[in-house]
């Protein structure tokens, strides 16, 4: 098949992704061998082909925002057959034993796997999944927009409910990419007003034009006190200000995996009066099950730009390049 996969990490421009040829894969005790017909692009993909996060597996295909057709099935597959469409996404494997697996936190597992992380993922043409943590999909579910829900929907979705925004309240946005702008019309539906803070004017311009109630730069103040704020940009610079532009008993979710680091905060004007800050760490089955069920009622859709399969590298750059508008999905088979 073919595939791309980390050669060696380092800086986009220098090409850490390679393209090439491998053997497909083959569906083992309980899973789906599936063909893959859109992959999204994920940040957490240019974080492990730069060597922000270290690959954990020489030679890593990337992608976890597979929408796929279920194309051979393991022994012992038993909820799907060939030609069910499912999606794959980032979290692949928990233990089931450890402390949090036992107390409903397998986001936190302490032996977790993860798609194009620890295995391979969907910049390829087949990919393989534990049926146990395959989505079913509708059938007529439309794969180039459905990819990017399978992280940054779901991500978006835990990060929101992990700020406890009360019904009615003021959302703060910091950075506004596909995990952002996925977020934001979640919680517009749920009747927030939403403020869009972020440097890049593309962006600013699709908040406004998906229904936000204002969008300004990322250091600047938000027309008003914020009941809670997500961070999606993986800038720490960001928290102290995040955090002042809070009203006093909000919060703060971080929803990224990698941040650069977080300067010094002042106990008065970034945390006392009750402000509290939190991370968002992967997700449970059950939150990726719950968001893909409100995102086909609500008809959540991101804004997608179309790379075809050649061209992952490119959409890593232009991710890299903040050239990206929405979210970036590679379209793998040609019959999409
Ligand atoms: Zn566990
Ligand atoms: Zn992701």
């Amino acid at each position: 098949m073919k595939a791309w996969w980390v050669d060696s990490p380092g800086p986009i421009g220098t090409h850490p992704l390679v393209r090439g040829t491998r053997d497909a894969p083959a569906a083992a005790q309980g899973e789906l061998r599936v063909r893959v017909l859109a992959c999204g692009v994920c940040r957490t993909d240019l974080h492990l082909a730069e060597g922000d996060l270290l690959p954990r597996r020489q030679g890593v295909i990337p992608g976890h925002e597979i929408v796929g057709q279920v194309d051979a099935i393991g022994p012992g597959v038993t909820e799907f057959h060939t030609g069910d469409l499912v999606g794959i996404a980032w979290l692949r494997h928990t233990c089931g034993r450890c402390r949090p697996c036992r107390h409903e936190q397998e986001n936190l597992c302490e032996r977790p796997q993860f798609t194009g992380w620890d295995c391979d993922g969907g910049y390829a043409e087949y990919a393989t999944v534990d049926e146990r943590y395959a989505y079913r999909l509708p059938v007529d579910a439309d794969p180039l927009t459905t990819a990017p829900l399978l992280c940054a929907g779901i991500i978006g979705y835990r990060a929101l409910r992990r700020t406890d925004l009360r019904p009615g309240g003021a959302l703060g946005i910091y950075g506004f990419g596909a995990s952002a702008h996925l977020t934001a019309q979640l919680a517009l539906h749920q009747g927030a007003r939403v403020h869009v803070l972020t440097r890049s004017a593309e962006a600013q311009k699709l908040a406004l034009d998906l229904g936000v109630n204002s969008a300004a730069g990322g250091h600047d103040a938000p027309p008003e006190p914020l009941d809670a704020a997500i961070l999606f940009a993986p800038a720490g610079e960001l928290v102290p200000i995040a955090l002042a532009a809070l009203a006093p008993g909000g919060t703060l979710a971080i929803a990224g995996i990698h941040l650069s680091d977080i300067p010094s905060l002042d106990y008065q004007r970034h945390v006392f009066r009750e402000r509290t800050i939190r991370s968002v760490t992967a997700n449970t089955r059950r939150d990726g099950e719950e968001f893909l069920t409100i995102a086909a009622q609500l008809r959540l859709r991101p804004v997608v730009t179309t790379y075809p399969f050649e061209n992952a590298s490119n959409a890593l750059a232009d991710l890299a390049g903040d050239k990206v508008t929405g979210v970036a999905v590679l379209q793998v088979a040609a019959d999409v």
